[in-house]
């Protein structure tokens, strides 16, 4: 072929019959796209693989467990042959032909008489690209084109976002916040910041949005987190799309449902983005997985911002003290000593292994390996500072296994 010929278009398919011959991977790939279009999609194949089985399981796909037989055609507004036999393809296609039914042929692209374009989803949006059948070409096109719209190197002149976007930024490392969040941080007018927010993503805004740093704003202590709703609801009600950039997840321990509630209280219209928190990522980070079969079959995360006993304290230390599973405790740092005491003189052993995990995921990260006799101690002669995350529990042992650095 000399240059890409075809017609690009967009096809409605809810609700309409679409036929796909063959259950394999090529098949597998192609119907997650189809189920998402609302298609009715009929499968013809005498078997299929376990993931195609999930869709038949879940109801999206209808599937004949036989070989194609002429006339499996018949009311199908769009049709995917996927067997690995040129035959069988050959024959479904004649019938489409027969019948002047679109038809892909995914063993030989311009034997049919529609071709599925590379395709990407970028905000609502499709992104497709044709290459004349040079695949590689048209979804490294595809991934290049769906890199620029997120990270907003490309112009996308989509409807601004308006209100307040209350964004996970993940861990510390920036490429762990999620695609949406980086979107709308790409697009915001002002970004108010949380000191553990990855500052490596405020660099990379343009000159002209303002960036609040919360830790910064002048207040009384008590009165901070007052003063940064208030900045939320007036930069939102003067128009300004803002995005409210946290550590983590938003909900975990970062007082986000707070500023949800006063934006939601001021009318303001306000958007979660859920992000990988610090309580499961920095464990992984230091190879520490939270949970293992045969070893932890419950993980509890802790807040160590008031002391057990604490007239204000909300958590269980006596309960957390019976557990064999894993504690990841956060905020924990300065009252180490408390929370190793509270767990062993409940019951657990003196010896469980613990891991502290400084700056997890960044240039920083530091890990120190102990015990929860010994923690408190460790984390004084380490030098140990915030933010750190405390993993207790015998995961915490895992990490040599892997063999790592
Ligand atoms: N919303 C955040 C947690 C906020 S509480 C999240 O989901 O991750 C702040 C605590 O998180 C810190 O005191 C520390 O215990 C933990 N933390 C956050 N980032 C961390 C990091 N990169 N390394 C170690 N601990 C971290």
């Amino acid at each position: 072929m000399t240059g890409e010929q075809h017609y690009l278009a967009g096809l409605d398919l809810a609700g309409r019959r679409v036929v796909v011959v063959g259950g394999g991977t090529v098949a597998q790939r192609r119907l997650p796209r189809l189920v998402g279009s609302g298609a009715r999609v009929e499968l013809v194949s005498p078997a299929v693989t376990p993931a195609v089985q999930t869709l038949v399981d879940s109801g999206a796909v209808v599937w004949h467990r036989r070989p194609y037989a002429s006339g499996d055609l018949e009311g199908a507004w769009y049709v995917l042959c996927c067997t690995s036999s040129p035959e069988v393809n050959a024959a479904v296609s004649a019938e489409a032909e027969r019948l002047r039914v679109f038809c892909v042929r995914a063993d030989a692209g311009s034997a049919g008489t529609a071709v599925t374009p590379a395709t990407g989803d970028h905000d609502r949006m499709l992104v497709g690209v044709l290459a004349g059948g040079d695949h590689r070409r048209s979804a490294a096109v595809r991934d290049s084109l769906l890199a620029a719209l997120r990270s907003g190197v490309a112009l996308d002149d989509a409807a601004k976002p308006v209100g307040v976007a209350l964004v996970g930024g993940g861990p510390g490392d920036p490429d762990l916040i999620t695609v949406r969040g980086r979107r709308l941080l790409a697009r915001a007018d002002v970004v108010i910041a949380d000191r553990l927010a990855p500052a490596e993503l405020l660099e990379e805004l343009p000159p002209s949005v303002e960036v609040v740093d919360a830790a910064k704003i002048p207040y009384g202590r008590a009165a901070s987190q007052d003063a940064i709703n208030e900045l939320l609801v007036s930069h939102a009600r003067a128009g300004r799309f803002v995005v409210r950039l946290k550590g983590g997840d938003p909900f975990v321990f970062g007082r986000g449902f707070e500023e949800a509630l006063a934006c939601a209280a001021a009318g303001v219209p306000v958007t979660v983005v859920p992000g990988v928190t610090s309580a499961f990522a920095v464990p992984a980070a230091a190879d520490v997985p939270v949970t293992h079969r045969g070893v932890a079959h419950e993980v509890v995360v802790v807040s160590g911002h008031v002391a057990p006993g604490d007239p204000s304290s909300l958590v269980d230390w006596a309960a957390l003290a019976r557990l064999r599973g894993t504690i990841v405790l956060l905020m924990a740092v300065e009252r180490i000593a408390l929370f190793a005491d509270a767990l062993v003189s409940g019951g657990r052993p003196a010896d469980t292994p613990v891991s502290v995990v400084q700056e997890g995921t960044t240039r920083g990260q530091r890990v120190v390996p102990s015990t929860l006799d010994k923690v408190a101690d460790d984390v004084v002669a380490e030098g140990i500072r915030p933010p750190a995350i405390i993993v207790i529990g015998p995961v915490a042992a895992l990490a040599d296994e892997l063999g790592g650095a």
